[in-house]
């Protein structure tokens, strides 16, 4: 009881998330030292309601032909497809099936960091769900549009090795590398990247 006194004259406060109006009034009522709280303590209250409000996807054909005209401005020429075949691949797997209303609308296919950020930011503004793929061997689902459309980026036009540290053995590569192609290019200096969940997954994928 005295440790929680002292902590109490020293002000130190773990605020809950789910600190109500009603105990900051108690609060005040029982401490003197209550107007002396830091501004910080006076936030107003957040509660489980307010942090779980509801969040409204645009996936109209309109939302998605604005997308695509926003990326196009770019100078980067992101190259994307419409095509509804290529569209239900992304997300209707072999080894896990998704239905045509969780199908994404459009493909997009970056070939760095900066083009993979220049699409998300344009989604998350209009806000569009981004659904990734890599090798598409995933089970259960994972390649399903479930808010209902939205977009996939795929990267399999990013599957180079962009630093090797041999030293520490360390490796930074693009996420549509696969650990079969990893291998290949490392086998020569007499290094080995065990993980092997499946043929034909990416790196992307597998650290997901
Ligand atoms: C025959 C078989 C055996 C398997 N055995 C195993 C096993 O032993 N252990 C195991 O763990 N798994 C196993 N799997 C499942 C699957 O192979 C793994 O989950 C694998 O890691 C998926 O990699 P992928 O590149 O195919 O990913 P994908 O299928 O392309 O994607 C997997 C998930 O990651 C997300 N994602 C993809 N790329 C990115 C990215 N760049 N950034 C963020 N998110 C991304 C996708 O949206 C998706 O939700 C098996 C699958 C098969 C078909």
């Amino acid at each position: 009881m005295k440790r929680v006194f002292d902590c109490w004259e020293g002000r130190f406060f773990c605020v809950s998330l789910k600190s109500t109006t009603e105990q900051f009034r108690r609060l005040a009522h029982l401490s003197p030292a209550f107007p002396q709280i830091p501004q910080l303590f006076l936030i107003p209250t957040l509660t489980h309601d307010s942090l779980m409000a509801p969040y409204f996807y645009h996936h109209l054909q309109g939302d998605i032909d604005n997308l695509v005209a926003e990326i196009s401005k770019h100078d980067n020429n992101i190259e994307y497809t419409l095509d509804p075949s290529i569209r239900n691949a992304k997300s209707n797997t072999l080894h896990s099936p998704a239905s045509n209303q969780e199908t994404p609308l459009a493909v997009f296919y970056p070939t760095s960091t900066q083009e993979t950020s220049i699409v998300l930011r344009a989604c998350n503004e209009r806000r569009i769900a981004v659904t990734a793929f890599s090798g598409g061997t995933s089970l259960g689902g994972a390649l399903t549009s479930t808010r209902g459309g939205g977009v996939c980026i795929s990267f399999e036009r990013m599957q180079r090795i962009v630093a090797l540290h041999e030293d520490d053995l360390d490796i930074v590569v693009q996420p549509g590398l696969g650990w079969v192609e990893l291998n290949e290019q490392i086998r020569d200096k007499g290094l080995f990247f065990p993980v092997d969940p499946a043929p034909g997954a990416k790196i992307g994928g597998m650290v997901w």
